[in-house]
């Protein structure tokens, strides 16, 4: 049954009444395979961009591990200002992995990702493009909250994405979807420029790789609604058609 649209999306209806008679046209750029999983050959190749190999948690097979680890994590300064890891969340089998910056305040306390007014807005986007939270699997690149919600820096990056790397190996998803400009430039291209790639899916080690903005940019400008929901629906589709 189709979900009723949430109010987010009522000034795009029309939009989305006329999608099925559209042909929308994937901008399926084929991104460089120089970076992904394991070879076979006992070379381990990173899935993230200029991973180390000692960063990627190889030794860790099991994802409760993984989980456990992290949680007890003070690689970085963030742990000593927040009040808990925020690992992420979702199916560890799932299809599809989004992944944000990092923790803010509401997920802070609560130990859960996107759960704020961004977390919020999100929900209703994933509602409109009818996929289940509660079926993929939701992360951050950096695992603790930043004080005063700033962005990571980039040497708490280069500590943490190790977690991401060992997720996306052990989730092996079909699909990541990157919120906004510092999930695209640690998973897509460290050269990324949100406003251009957006929309565009990257291949990369048998996973398509769509950057969207982040919910909160959404918050800020509404002139993101619409591409936003664009995206999305070249999301959806691409969800529904990779269970086949
Ligand atoms: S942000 Fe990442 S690297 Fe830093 S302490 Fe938290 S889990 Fe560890």
């Amino acid at each position: 049954m189709i979900p009723e649209q949430p109010d987010l999306f009522a000034d795009l209806q029309p939009l989305v009444e006329q999608e099925k008679e559209v042909d929308s046209k994937q901008a399926i750029i084929n991104y460089g395979t120089e970076n992904h999983e394991e070879q076979g050959t006992g070379t381990y190749m990173s899935f993230l961009p200029g991973l180390k190999t000692e960063q990627a948690w190889l030794d860790i097979k099991d994802f409760d591990q993984l989980k456990s680890t992290a949680g007890n994590c003070t690689l970085c300064r963030l742990r000593s200002t927040c009040n808990g890891v925020v690992f992420g969340e979702g199916p560890v089998n799932s299809r599809m992995m989004l992944i944000g910056e990092g923790p803010g305040h509401d997920e802070d306390l609560s130990g859960r990702p996107f759960v704020g007014k961004a977390g919020q807005l999100l929900d209703k986007i994933l509602l409109a493009a009818e996929i289940k939270r509660e079926d993929i699997y939701i992360a951050n690149v950096v695992k603790c909250r930043p004080p005063q919600n700033r962005l990571p820096d980039a040497e708490e990056v280069k500590i943490c994405k190790g977690y991401l790397e060992a997720q996306i190996r052990l989730i092996k998803p079909k699909l990541i979807i990157c919120l906004g400009a510092l999930a695209s430039q640690v998973v897509i291209d460290p050269q990324a420029r949100i406003s251009k790639i957006r929309g565009k899916w990257f291949h990369r080690g048998g996973i398509k790789i769509m950057a969207v903005f982040h919910p909160a940019a959404l918050l800020r400008n509404s002139d993101y609604k619409r591409p936003t929901w664009e995206d999305f629906k070249l999301i959806r589709d691409e969800y529904y058609s990779s269970v086949k």
